[in-house]
């Protein structure tokens, strides 16, 4: 550094960060560089959908499109504007789905990430269409659709609007069911509620990571609701595999190599 340039201090947290789950010291170089798991306990941290775009596809290949879909509040929920506006000025993002065109292994497929860090990746109006959208390019272009899916489930605030997402995505699903074109899902941690029970659940093949919260109600309802006692991991990826309801639990750092031999596999356009 040149003498006398300014600089911002580093501090503690610039270098170091906390495991959310063994709650470990962790260097932060390593940890982004181990792509946010925990090298001690193999904790799979959340990613935004830049992160988790720049780790999957090839690199430079994504096109980003409809990033201007924008939400309003139909039912003038209280609090709502102020939430969506906060969440819009945090993210530099109109909606936490961000979707587009990119290739892995040079082989082009349409994608839809979802990103936690935006009002908890929940599903309102504009994230149902960006999915239809995202699957529907899929099947008019012949080409493999892949949906990160990171979600609390459908948007409260904008209420019936945000569960007709759910029947509007799975005829979406059928789209690319009828043009033959695969659909492939990765459940990241939280796959949840609305989002699991409408096109999540039904694509051709489910991935997920290791240990992610997958279910429809949370925790504290499906406990109220119980009549007889559920495992207390019942709602992670690993039950789900052992019922068979995914496909494959795949480490974050095999994640890229597997979903680009199911492109390969399953059909990489026309
Ligand atoms: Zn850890």
């Amino acid at each position: 550094m040149r003498l006398g340039a300014k600089s911002k201090t580093p501090t503690f947290s610039d270098a170091f960060l906390q495991c959310a789950r063994c709650k470990k010291t962790l260097f932060r170089r390593e940890f982004e560089a181990n792509l946010s798991v925990c090298p001690y306990c193999s904790h799979h941290h959340r990613l935004s959908a830049a992160q988790r775009i720049a780790i999957t596809f090839d690199v430079d290949s994504f096109v980003e499109l409809d990033s201007d879909l924008a939400s309003d509040d139909p039912l003038s929920f209280p609090e709502y504007s102020e939430k969506l506006a906060g969440a819009v000025a945090k993210s530099d993002r109109l909606d936490g789905i961000v979707c587009g065109t990119a290739t892995i292994g040079k082989l082009p497929v349409s994608i839809a990430v979802s990103d936690f860090g935006f009002m908890g990746g929940s599903m309102g109006r504009v994230a149902g269409e960006k999915i239809t959208r995202t699957l529907e390019r899929g099947a008019d272009r012949g080409i493999p659709s892949i949906i990160f899916c990171a979600s609390g489930g459908a948007r409260m605030q904008e209420g019936l609007l945000s569960l007709m997402q759910m029947a509007k995505t799975t005829a979406a699903v059928e789209r690319c069911r009828s043009a033959g074109t695969p659909y492939i899902a990765v459940f990241t941690d939280p796959t949840m509620a609305g989002v699991l029970a409408s096109y999540a659940s039904i694509a051709d093949v489910i991935l997920a990571e290791p240990r992610a919260l997958i279910g429809f109600a949370g925790a504290r309802v499906s406990k109220q609701a119980q009549v007889v006692k559920a495992p207390d991991d019942f709602q992670t990826s690993e039950f789900l595999l052992k019922h068979g309801m995914i496909d494959r639990i795949v480490p974050r750092k095999e994640l890229r190599d597997t979903l680009e031999s199911l492109v390969a596999l399953l059909g990489g356009g026309k």
